[in-house]
């Protein structure tokens, strides 16, 4: 059972075998919640656990870590286990972060920083977010193993359960999403942009960023309510040094998870809510199966949303690939969470290593005004768990 190459790798960063990590950050009190007296209601009790106490709750939840208030993004980048993405995405797998949380929570501001209003600035170096810490990571190994790495990235957004391009400058459109046999899931015409610099990839955010948040009327609503998903494809150029690989490691800024209040909502609000719960829902669902034993797992819903379609090979390849990892390696640890990289699955089976594919940031704020949304982000995210 020969590793994946890449040279030996510390431990995974939990002992135990484990595909998923859910980790849990709360943002300080904004000055409008301050101002208007809201109170904390959400205190870190330190080792992963959350405590929750306002008028009639009192609950504590489990994380595999919690960054308050004080947690600086740089803690947050080395404390959440991304640099072990990284080099497995590098070592051909396919890995996913989520950013998970009401709107207002931190999602944004997690993954990518404070972004300016032109976003044309680059963002004061400590306050860069999980996206650029990766890009940044990624660049230096790939450039410390002799640069026989070929980056690219794509950008794309989901809409009211339609997929548009963030990278393409033409008018905005919908493009399909369809599946075949040796790529899966995949989006026509998506564009896939090479990128050998910092600066190239940092641009192609920024400017997919913008293209997201201009494209409605109502600007913050529109980017509340949509899911955006960055894919940074990984391949190795030198085809001789074994089979090919081809990781990914895709950064997903997800849709507000708040409810939208149904009454008085016009036919659009009823539809963005309705394609919101449902994609947030079917991602969750597809979750808590794959967390589950493989005997007592049944069909993973995928096909349910188009996110979870977008999202299937780093949820855990196809059905059949599946069930041959789990036969051959995983038969009675949990479920196989990583995404197969190209080629032979029976001699991946072999070099699946055990850990991390897939890291779910929940983000909460912990003002009492919004102690009912935080507590259905807890729930969901230590469902996940
Ligand atoms: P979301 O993407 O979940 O809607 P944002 O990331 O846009 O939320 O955050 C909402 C506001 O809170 C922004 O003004 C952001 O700068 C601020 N904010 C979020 N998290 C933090 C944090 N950890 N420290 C300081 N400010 C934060
Ligand atoms: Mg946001």
């Amino acid at each position: 059972g020969a590793r994946s190459s890449g040279g030996e790798r510390e431990g995974p960063v939990e002992s135990r075998e484990t595909r998923l990590r859910v980790v849990l950050r709360v943002r300080p009190l904004s000055c409008t919640e301050t101002r208007r007296g809201d109170r904390q209601v959400v205190h870190s009790l330190g080792d992963g656990a959350v405590h929750v106490s306002a008028a009639r709750h009192d609950a504590t939840f489990g994380f595999s870590a919690v960054f308050d208030a004080g947690t600086s993004q740089e803690a947050v980048f080395e404390g959440s286990g991304m640099r072990q993405l990284v080099e497995l995405a590098i070592d051909g797998f396919s890995c996913t972060v989520f950013a998970f949380g009401q709107t207002g929570s931190g999602k944004t501001y997690t993954l990518m920083g404070p972004l300016t209003q032109s976003e044309t600035q680059p963002a004061t170096p400590a306050l860069l977010g999980l996206m650029q810490r990766s890009f940044a990571y990624l660049l230096e190994q790939s450039q410390s193993r002799g640069s026989d790495l070929a980056l690219s990235a794509s950008y794309l957004e989901i809409y009211n359960e339609q997929v548009r391009d963030l990278l393409s400058s033409g008018p905005p459109c919908a493009l399909p999403l369809r599946w075949s046999k040796t790529r899966g899931f995949y989006v026509e015409n998506q564009l896939n942009v090479d990128f050998e610099s910092l600066e190239a990839i940092v641009s192609l955010l920024l400017q997919g960023s913008q293209r997201r948040r201009t494209s409605a009327h109502a600007l913050n609503r529109h980017s509340s309510r949509s899911h955006a998903l960055l894919t940074i494809h990984i391949r190795s150029r030198t085809p001789s040094a074994g089979p090919s690989k081809q990781g990914t490691l895709c950064f997903v800024d997800l849709a507000g998870s708040e409810r939208v209040k149904e009454t008085g909502s016009s036919g659009e609000l009823s539809v963005e809510a309705n394609s919101i719960n449902r994609s947030l829902l079917a991602l969750g669902h597809c979750i808590s199966l794959l967390a589950k034993p493989q005997k007592k797992r049944t069909h993973i819903p995928y096909r349910d949303s188009k996110l979870t379609r977008l999202l299937a090979r780093s949820l855990g390849g196809s059905g059949i690939t599946l069930m041959v990892l789990a036969q051959r390696r995983l038969g009675k640890g949990p479920a196989p969470w990583i995404g197969r990289p190209e080629g032979d699955s029976d001699h991946l089976a072999e070099s699946l290593p055990a850990s991390l594919s897939c890291l779910q940031v929940a983000c909460i704020s912990p003002s009492s005004h919004c102690l009912s949304e935080t507590l259905s982000t807890l729930h969901y995210a230590s469902r996940a768990r």
